[in-house]
């Protein structure tokens, strides 16, 4: 799939100090034909792999991140922006009913996708009528009053045995029912072809000059590969639409069509449907489809890693040392320390984790034996002065620089800035603040 090879891609990266000229050529051609294999139109390829290219080159080599990383990052910086940005939403009429229009080919699964939109709707506090513009295939109006029935959605059908039906009179029809029964929200249902064909194109036109809708969605099917976007431009110069929702996304494991449609339409993606139940439906978050294609599963674990080296237990022991009157003591300083430690290689973490590059300078003056040197010296004090620093006198200063192998003035500055964790603590303790970290090495 679209995520192993670029996953694959970026593992070839990885250990390098820095990234040669050939070494973005090449990562980029890897890139550039894990697109082209999974559909994504060639406009789109070329664009991103451009900026890609560009953005890699330029990167700043003194970073926190390293190559690999940095490269994700752009990769998936670009992967949101090809995919739109921000989301879209719906936009409502002033005057209500706001008319939402589903337009697309046969089978793309308008009908279906009706009654996932209603029920979104509705869950959004609206009222929404469904309207059965779709009398081409016999069995089209009926499927549309099973999916509302299912959804708990109100629909318009025209009155069965009125001859042929008019799709254009059944729309303007349903728009009245939703204004005279105080439904704000109407979506039309419409036919659809197996291909792109003059007669459908004109219907869709005639429904739309009849009905002005306030949203057109192009409903595309996203396992059409190649044809999705000729499809989509087509639908853009003959009916014109708002924005894209992309079905069947649960059988697509290419990506494709996600990433070429906003590109090649200009419109964007608003809604997604993976299934084919009524939940399988969700607005379209281009930054959770990017890091879907992408699959950074390992800067997720990472974090996931960092919330888990603050165990259950520990977190209750360090609430409880909150919520009561005990001073902050070094063993507790200890222990934080710990639980640092435990994350893994701190520098390394902070490191991975994106938007890091300009802790840099912070970074680099950040040493980890320092904290081997802090518990050295912990660990040289008695259980009563680690309980009670206070009592930690001169002599006993000239004892622990002895025992841990450093000088006095080191022992001073280590309870110094104890001193200062303890008074952070005793500070957050009467604001009511969670514990954080105070006196981390710096
Ligand atoms: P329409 O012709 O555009 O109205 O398409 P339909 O709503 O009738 O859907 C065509 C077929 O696709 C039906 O069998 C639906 O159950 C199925 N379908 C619709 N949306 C999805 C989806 O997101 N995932 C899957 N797997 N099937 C879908
Ligand atoms: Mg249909």
């Amino acid at each position: 799939s679209l995520s192993d090879r670029l996953t694959a891609t970026f593992k070839t990266l990885r250990g390098k100090g820095r990234l040669s000229e050939a070494d973005v050529d090449a990562t980029v051609r890897e890139i550039r034909r894990a697109l082209l294999d999974a559909d994504v139109a060639l406009p789109v390829v070329r664009q991103f792999t451009a900026a890609i290219k560009e953005r890699a080159l330029g990167a700043e080599v003194n970073q926190a991140l390293n190559p690999a990383q940095q490269v994700v990052k752009i990769v998936n910086e670009e992967l949101i922006g090809i995919l739109g940005g921000e989301t879209r939403r719906l936009r409502y009429a002033k005057n209500p009913p706001t008319v939402i229009m589903l337009a697309g080919l046969q089978g793309a699964g308008k009908t279906t996708l009706a009654g996932k939109l209603g029920r979104h709707l509705e869950k959004q506090g609206h009222r929404p009528l469904l309207v059965a513009c779709d009398l081409q295939r016999p069995n089209a109006v009926n499927q549309l009053q099973i999916t509302g029935e299912r959804a708990g959605v109100a629909v318009y059908a025209p009155e069965p045995g009125n001859g042929v039906g008019d799709p254009v009179a059944v729309a303007r029809q349903g728009i009245e029912h939703a204004r005279s029964q105080h439904f704000d929200v109407v979506v039309v249902d419409t036919a659809g072809r197996l291909g792109v064909d003059a007669e459908m194109m004109q219907q869709a036109v005639d429904i739309r000059d009849a009905v002005q809708p306030d949203e057109i969605l192009f409903v595309l099917d996203a396992m059409i590969g190649q044809d999705a976007v000729a499809t989509a431009e087509a639908f853009r110069d003959g009916v014109g639409f708002d924005g894209v929702v992309l079905t069947k996304l649960d059988g697509d494991a290419r990506g494709g069509a996600a990433l070429s449609v906003r590109h090649v339409t200009g419109r964007p993606v608003m809604f997604a449907s993976s299934g084919e139940k009524l939940d399988d439906f969700d607005v379209f978050h281009p930054e959770r489809m990017a890091s879907r294609i992408l699959d950074m599963g390992d800067l997720l674990s990472l974090i996931e890693q960092a919330e888990k080296a603050f165990d259950a237990e520990q977190a209750q022991a360090m609430a409880a040392k909150f919520a009561s009157d005990e001073d902050f003591t070094l063993d507790d300083f200890l222990q934080q320390i710990a639980a640092v430690r435990n994350m893994g290689s701190l520098k390394k973490m902070l490191g991975m984790l994106p938007g890091m590059a300009q802790m840099r300078d912070q970074l680099d003056a950040f040493d980890e034996r320092e904290f081997d040197r802090i518990e050295a010296m912990v660990r040289s004090m008695t259980p009563l002065e680690r309980r009670q620093p206070r009592i930690i006198n001169g002599s006993r200063r000239a004892r622990i620089a002895a025992g841990c192998g450093r000088s006095v003035s080191a022992v001073n500055d280590m309870l110094e800035r104890f001193g200062q964790a303890q008074k952070m603590m005793r500070a957050m303790k009467s604001g009511g603040g969670m514990p954080g970290m105070p006196g981390m090495p710096g």
